[in-house]
C-alpha cells in the first residue's frame, strides 16, 4: 500500500508570524502559570472554568468579585483562522468590514485586530479591557473555529473559597485545578511548550509573597 507522504508545510510570511504567536502564547501562558504557581503553592488547587462545557450565560462578567472580572477571553492562534471577516470581532450587521466602534461586537474594544498579509488578520485580546462578557466567544464557536473562550486568569484572580461565578455558573464549567497546572486549554494545540521549557522560563521569577 501507498504511504502517505505529508508534503512539507511551506514557510510564508504568514506561516512564520503564526508560528512566532504561538510560542509567544506558550510562553505567556507558561510564565503566568508559573507564576501562579508560586503564589498558590500554599493553597494547592486554583479555579478554572472547563471550556467545553461553558455556554457563554455572561455571569462571568457579572459576578466576579473583582472589577473588572478576572475571567478574560482567551484566543488560541493555532486554530484561529485569522479570517478578513471574523464573526466574533464584527457585528452581525456590521456596515464595513473596519475597526469603527460600530462595527464592533466586542462592548469595551477589547480585540484588536491587526493585518498580517491579504487576506489574512490577526485577532489580540487586551485583557486588562476584556471583562469575561463571552458575547465573542458564541459567534467564533458557531461560524469560526472556536479559537476564542474562557479562561480564569490567575494574575487577576483572589482564589475564593467560594467562587461567586461558580455558584452560579447554569452549566457546572467550574472545576478545581491543581496550582501548577492552572488552565484548562481548549485544543491541544494551546499545549506548545513541554513542561521543562515551562520551567526554565519560570526558574527566575520573583517569588509573589
Ligand atoms: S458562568 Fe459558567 S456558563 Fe456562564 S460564562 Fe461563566 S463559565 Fe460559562
Ligand atoms: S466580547 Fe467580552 S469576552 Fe470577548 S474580548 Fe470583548 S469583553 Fe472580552
Ligand atoms: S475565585 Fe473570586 S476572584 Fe476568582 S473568578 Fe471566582 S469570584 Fe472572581
Amino acid at each position: 500500500m501507498a504511504e502517505l507522504i505529508k508534503e512539507p508545510e511551506k514557510i510564508t510570511r504568514f506561516t512564520f508570524l503564526r508560528n512566532g504567536m504561538r510560542a509567544f502564547v506558550g510562553l505567556t501562558l507558561g510564565v503566568i502559570g508559573g507564576w501562579t504557581a508560586f503564589g498558590a503553592r500554599k493553597r494547592n488547587t486554583v479555579w478554572q472554568i472547563d471550556p467545553m462545557k461553558c455556554v457563554q450565560c455572561e455571569h462571568c462578567s457579572t459576578s466576579c468579585v473583582v472589577s473588572p472580572s478576572a475571567v478574560k477571553c482567551v484566543q488560541s492562534y493555532s486554530i484561529c483562522g485569522y479570517c478578513q471577516l471574523c464573526f466574533g470581532y464584527f457585528q452581525p450587521e456590521a456596515p464595513e468590514l473596519t475597526s469603527a466602534a460600530e462595527n464592533q461586537l466586542c462592548p469595551t474594544d477589547a480585540i484588536e485586530r491587526v493585518f498580517v498579509e491579504d487576506p489574512y488578520w490577526e485577532y489580540n485580546i487586551l485583557e486588562d479591557r476584556c471583562i469575561g462578557c463571552a458575547k465573542c466567544i458564541q459567534p467564533c464557536e458557531m461560524f469560526g473555529n472556536a479559537s476564542f473562550y474562557l479562561q480564569v486568569r490567575h494574575d487577576v484572580c483572589v482564589n475564593c473559597n467560594n467562587c461567586s461565578i461558580a455558584m452560579q455558573c447554569p452549566s457546572d464549567a467550574w472545576v478545581r485545578l491543581p496550582a501548577d497546572q492552572p488552565y484548562m486549554l481548549k485544543h491541544k494545540q494551546d499545549y506548545p511548550l513541554e513542561p521543562q521549557i515551562e520551567l526554565s522560563l519560570t526558574a527566575n521569577l520573583p517569588i509573589r509573597k
